[in-house]
C-alpha cells in the first residue's frame, strides 16, 4: 500500500475526531461532481482542498476531513482521520458509528481505473486489519445519495474485488515473451522519501538493456520518472504518468516490442 500520511500531505499529525476502535465495516464514497485527475503531484493539494471544504462547511461543522482514507486514481492512499477514528462522511451518526469511510477521488466524468480500485482495496484491507468488520457497502446503501456512483457501486456489490484477483496486487497477465520477472506488486513512482529498492533496480536495468540512457542505482528519482514517461509515450500506454505499474512494467519486460 502506498500510504500518504497526514503530515506528508500537509495536515496536522493528530485529528480531533472521536475514537472508534472497531466498526462493522467500511462505506465506499466518491467525491462526485466533475473532476479531472491531474498529475499525481497535484493530488495532495486536492486532499488539502477537500479537508478545507469540510472544515469550513457551515452545516456539518466537521472537525477534520470527514473520511478515514482518501484514494487517488494513481492508487495512493491518503490518511484522512485514519485508523480507529469515527468518520463524519456517512450521513448520520448511526452509520458513522457503524462504518469507516473510504473516498475515491473520482469525478462523475471519470471511470474507476484498476489503479484506483487497487488503492481502495488497500485502504479497505488496512481498515479491516485494524478493527473494521468485513461489511463493505456503498454510501447509497446507508443514506439517500448517488454516492459512490454506479461504477464503484457495482464494484462494491461484487465484493470490492482486487483487480486481477488474489490478496495482493497481481501483474496483468501478458502472453508476450518476457525478458524479466513479473511485476512485483509495487508501484514505482516519485515519492517522498524517494523510493529506493531492488524493484527499481530491476526496472532500471531492464530499461538500460533496452537502450535507454538510465543510471541503474535503485533510486526512483526524476530521471527515472522522465524515462518512464518517454517510454509510456513511445508505447502508447495510458496514462502517461511516470509511474511503473503492472502495464508499464510488463511492456518494459517484453522482448518483442523493442524499437
Ligand atoms: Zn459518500
Ligand atoms: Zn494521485
Amino acid at each position: 500500500m502506498q500510504l500518504v500520511t497526514r503530515t506528508e500531505w500537509g495536515a496536522p499529525a493528530e485529528t480531533p475526531a472521536a475514537d472508534l476502535p472497531t466498526a462493522l465495516g467500511v462505506d465506499v464514497h466518491w467525491i462526485g461532481g466533475p473532476y479531472t485527475t491531474p498529475d499525481h503531484s497535484q493530488c495532495a493539494a486536492e486532499v488539502r482542498a477537500i479537508r478545507q471544504e469540510h472544515l469550513s462547511d457551515p452545516v456539518q461543522h466537521w472537525v477534520d476531513i470527514a473520511y478515514n482514507f482518501v484514494v487517488c486514481q494513481h492508487g495512493y492512499v491518503f490518511e484522512g482521520r485514519g485508523l480507529h477514528k469515527e468518520s463524519g462522511a456517512n450521513g448520520n451518526q448511526t452509520v458513522n458509528h457503524a462504518r469507516y469511510a473510504v473516498c475515491a477521488i473520482q469525478g462523475t466524468n471519470e471511470s474507476a481505473g484498476d489503479t484506483l480500485l487497487q488503492g481502495l482495496r488497500d485502504a479497505i484491507d488496512y481498515l479491516q486489519a485494524n478493527g473494521a468488520g468485513d461489511e463493505i457497502r456503498g454510501h447509497r446503501d446507508d443514506f439517500n445519495t448517488d454516492c459512490p456512483g454506479d461504477e464503484l457501486y457495482a464494484w462494491v456489490q461484487a465484493g470490492a474485488p482486487r483487480p486481477g484477483g488474489g490478496g495482493s496486487p497481481t501483474p496483468t497477465p501478458s502472453p508476450s515473451p518476457s525478458a524479466g520477472p513479473a511485476w512485483p506488486g509495487e508501484y514505482l513512482a516519485l515519492r517522498t522519501p524517494m523510493l529506493h529498492d531492488d524493484n527499481v533496480r530491476t526496472w532500471q536495468q531492464r530499461m538500460r538493456d533496452r537502450g535507454w540512457s538510465i543510471t541503474v542505482d535503485g533510486w526512483y528519482g526524476p530521471a527515472s520518472a522522465s524515462i518512464c514517461r518517454q517510454f509510456q509515450t513511445e508505447k502508447n500506454l495510458d496514462p502517461v504518468d511516470g509511474i511503473v505499474g503492472p502495464v508499464t512494467w510488463g511492456a518494459a519486460m517484453r522482448t518483442d516490442n523493442i524499437t
